[in-house]
């Protein structure tokens, strides 16, 4: 299996998918798991997998896909990457991805664009596999591995997933540990399985999760069997369809999507129901404060001392002369709109009017979600993306605003903090990938991969 993703993953260096591949690593663990084989075997004994590149790889090149961490090989391992290899995974290499995993598109990464292995029908213009995990999903999607690490902040795993045709879910907050991942914004940041369909996503979560001391925010709560929920059967399930996702200028065929969605759930048995999500409209304005906010203070770290990249300093130049030079060579531009919009809304005469009342908002945005599950709602259905794949270059060029409206579905869910899944779930007219999204109560993934089975 490891040679045969080694040699899928060599012939399709034009999709960009992988940033750095380990051909020896992995062919050193796959000859280990070959040793291991049969009973008492690992879970994941000898499957090869690709890894996001915000994931600190020991002794690996682990840069976030940014200049200002070129060279930098960390002398540990992330929790969650140690998790997967103690199950017997095979990491394959590292992945592409938006630099600091800002961006929808997978066009800001220092590696260049990642290509989505979909093209429209009778057309040749090479579209985005999504962003920020456009490798994991472009990797999944061409059978470049068999699964993948994604990290997602505002939609990073399941945008790419609904893009690309595959299954991405982004756990609870605290369920998987964010020790030894880049840092981009602490309070929103999880790590996820992006894989092919919603049992691998079972499979890959139950190794990833649980409880890590090394990340105070990480829960101490048990991690239940997920393969095991998946039983098919969610008759009774109450499914909420949020009145505030129907959008002025939806797409009909996402319109129809949705309905679909609907109308499969309902048939395996479950209450379809209409609910309101009130604060919906402040999801976005909220998390490109709070986002930005949390980036421009983990990335203050980047000094050209301690990792990475330093400029070539001039004669007379002094430690801020090297801090600015480093930042202005080592960050991309979406990188550095982030820091000052952040550094802005953090700053003393406008922290009240937007860092906190952004918080306040986030607020209230996850007790409307509460509201609805006290209120007997098991599972919240949604589209994943306003759109299918778009062309590589469309958006990237445009304002920067319009980019962000491509999060408009999936950053409410890292606000709140809960367990968000997307699935493939149809076409558009070009035959481009579709997802839906499904939305579940905290801690209840077992129950949410369920219901996206019965979707699947
Ligand atoms: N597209 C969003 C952003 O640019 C989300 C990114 C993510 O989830 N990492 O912030």
């Amino acid at each position: 299996l490891t040679e045969a993703c080694l040699k899928a993953a060599g012939e399709a260096v034009a999709l960009n998918a992988y940033a750095h591949m380990t051909p020896d690593i992995a062919l050193e663990r796959a000859r280990a798991a070959d040793a291991r084989r049969g009973d008492g075997a690992p879970a994941l004994n000898g499957l090869p997998l690709g890894i996001k590149d915000l994931f600190c790889t020991e002794g690996v090149p682990s840069q976030a896909a940014s200049r200002i961490l070129d060279g930098f090989r960390p002398a540990y391992e992330s929790t969650v990457t140690q998790k997967l290899r103690d199950a017997g995974a095979v990491m394959l290499g590292k992945l592409n991805m938006d630099e600091f995993a800002m961006g929808s598109s997978n066009e800001t990464s220092v590696y260049g664009k990642v290509v989505n292995p979909w093209r429209g029908e009778g057309e040749t213009a090479e579209l985005t596999p999504g962003g920020s995990s456009g490798g994991s999903a472009a990797a999944v999607a061409a059978d470049l591995c068999l699964a993948a690490t994604g990290t997602d902040t505002g939609g990073s795993i399941r945008q790419p997933a609904a893009l690309t045709g595959t299954t991405g879910l982004k756990p609870t907050y605290g369920r998987c540990s964010r020790w030894g991942i880049v840092a981009f914004a602490s309070s929103l940041d999880q790590a996820g399985p992006m894989t092919k369909d919603v049992r691998d996503a079972a499979i890959l979560l139950q190794a990833m999760a649980g409880h890590d001391p090394m990340d105070s925010t990480s829960a101490d709560i048990p991690v239940p069997d997920f393969e095991a929920a998946l039983t098919g059967d969610i008759r009774g399930k109450v499914i909420g369809i949020p009145r505030e996702y129907r959008m002025d200028g939806m797409p009909e065929e996402i319109e129809t999507l949705w309905t679909r969605g609907r109308e499969m759930l309902q048939d395996a048995g479950a209450e379809i129901r209409d609910i309101t999500l009130p604060h919906t409209k402040y999801a976005l304005p909220t998390y490109y404060v709070i986002a930005p906010a949390e980036a421009s203070s983990n990335l203050a770290r980047y000094d050209g001392v301690r990792f990475g990249h330093r400029a070539s300093l001039g004669q007379g130049d002094g430690v801020t002369e090297m801090y600015e030079k480093t930042r202005a060579e080592g960050f991309g531009d979406e990188v550095k709109r982030r820091v000052m919009v952040g550094t802005y809304v953090l700053s003393a005469g406008f922290y009240d009017a937007y860092y906190n009342r952004a918080r306040k908002v986030r607020t209230l945005i996850k007790r409307d979600f509460e509201t609805v599950f006290a209120d007997g709602v098991d599972a919240i259905l949604t589209p994943t993306t306003p759109s299918a794949a778009f062309a590589l270059g469309a958006m990237a060029e445009a304002d920067p605003v319009q980019m962000y409206l491509n999060d408009v579905f999936t950053v409410t869910v890292n606000l709140a903090g809960l367990p968000g899944i997307s699935v493939p779930a149809g076409t558009d007219r070009k035959g481009l990938p579709l997802g839906l999204q499904l939305i579940g109560r905290p801690w209840e993934e077992g129950d949410l991969l369920n219901t996206a089975y019965a979707l699947e």
